[in-house]
């Protein structure tokens, strides 16, 4: 099965302090490491490592940056043909203090932002070829509209993982086939309606992910909840990521939605056991041993 994944790819800069600088201010931090990230690139290995075809498209720029983000991708089995390297823009990068167990980011979108409407004409075929096409909301929205309505037109499937938050017209979520905000996110999109209304309204289509309790959704009789593991979590960061590819992956398999999350909840349990986003996302030998 194929998956493409239209979304963005980055760098994480990650700096450990104990004294916050004042303004003008210079001090000593305890730590700095680099991680890659971006919730399209984290997607796409999550979904390689369960064994799917995937692809990736996308902007990176001409920087080292670009070049060791497509490196880690290729290592990880994603097809990276569909990246476009823009000499306009540099690599994307997330810029992340970590003060007193809070984390404060300045996210700066740089190449992600350059996967313009037009440039879909590009990886046209890519699209025609996939499965399912996965989306989230770090490159443009009018980017975003232009996949989803290409996709509609040629009865390709799409998952659109409304993160971050961010309005969506009415015509976009009734165009794509999943749709999987956390509960902030949800509260954002659909500001005037009761989360049962809204799980009722997008019956099978609509995934609510509830952290430690799970996921929910409707199955055109009555809202599920599928709960999540119990687990330790060591960071928790990256496991809408697992969840969105582990839930993709097991659907494309023909498992029903219930089963679908209930592996989507295992692959995302075992990732929040790991540091980092793509850290703890599991391989399917993994997931076959934890799930004996
Ligand atoms: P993030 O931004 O941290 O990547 P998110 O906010 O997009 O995540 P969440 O709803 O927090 O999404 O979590 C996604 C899924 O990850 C949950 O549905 C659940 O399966 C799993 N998960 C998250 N936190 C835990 C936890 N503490 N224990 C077990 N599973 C968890």
């Amino acid at each position: 099965m194929k998956i493409t994944v239209v979304g963005s790819m980055s760098t994480d800069f990650v700096v450990t302090t104990t004294i916050k600088p004042n303004q003008g201010e210079t001090v000593f931090g305890e730590k700095f490491a680099t991680a890659f990230g971006g919730k399209g690139a984290n997607q796409a290995v999550a979904a390689s490592r369960l064994g799917m075809e995937v692809a990736i498209a996308g902007a990176v720029g001409t920087d080292d940056f670009g070049v060791a983000i497509l490196n880690n991708l290729i290592e990880n089995g994603v097809d990276v043909a569909c990246v476009e390297r823009v000499t306009h823009a540099e690599s994307g990068s997330a810029h992340i203090v970590l003060y007193d167990n809070d984390n404060s980011i300045i996210v700066i979108p740089a190449a992600n932002n350059e996967v313009k409407p037009e440039t879909i004409k590009k990886f046209t075929q890519q699209l025609l070829s996939s499965d399912l096409v996965i989306l989230q909301n770090e490159i443009p929205q009018n980017t975003n509209e232009a996949i989803i309505d290409f996709c509609w037109e040629h009865g390709i499937k799409t998952l659109l993982n409304p993160a971050p938050a961010r309005f969506i017209a009415d015509e976009y979520i009734k165009k794509v086939t999943y749709l999987t905000p956390n509960e902030h996110e949800s509260a954002i999109m659909f500001p005037d309606q009761s989360r049962s209304e809204i799980l009722a309204k997008y019956p099978n289509k609509l995934v609510i992910t509830l952290g430690a309790m799970g996921a929910i959704y409707h199955d055109g009789k009555k809202e599920e909840i599928v709960p999540a593991f119990e687990v330790q979590p060591v960071d928790t960061t990256g496991a809408g990521d697992t969840f969105n590819a582990a839930m993709a992956t097991a659907l494309l398999q023909g498992l029903k939605m219930s089963e679908a999350l209930r592996f989507a909840n295992l692959a995302a349990a075992i990732s929040v056991q790991g540091f980092g986003a793509q850290g703890g996302m599991p391989t399917l030998e993994k997931m076959k041993e934890q799930s004996q």
